[in-house]
């Protein structure tokens, strides 16, 4: 199973991969970038948070 993670020490919290793809990202309280738990995350939406993240910090990981 393939999950997205976030290289949070890079993340610039611009909220783009949360507007592009509000079911898998979203921002915590304390204004950090989460990814939710999912069974399956949607790729298509993924890849096109992948591709507009200006830090170029979120990446497939293999389970
Ligand atoms: S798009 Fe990239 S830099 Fe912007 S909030 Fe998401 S993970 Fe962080």
């Amino acid at each position: 199973m393939r999950v997205p993670v976030i290289e949070l020490s890079d993340c610039i919290r611009c909220g783009v991969c949360v507007e592009v793809c509000p079911n898998v990202f979203s921002e915590t309280d304390a204004g950090y970038i989460q990814v939710t738990d999912l069974d399956v995350y949607p790729e298509e939406q993924v890849e096109e948070a992948i591709k507009n993240c200006p830090a170029d910090c979120i990446a497939w990981e293999d389970l």
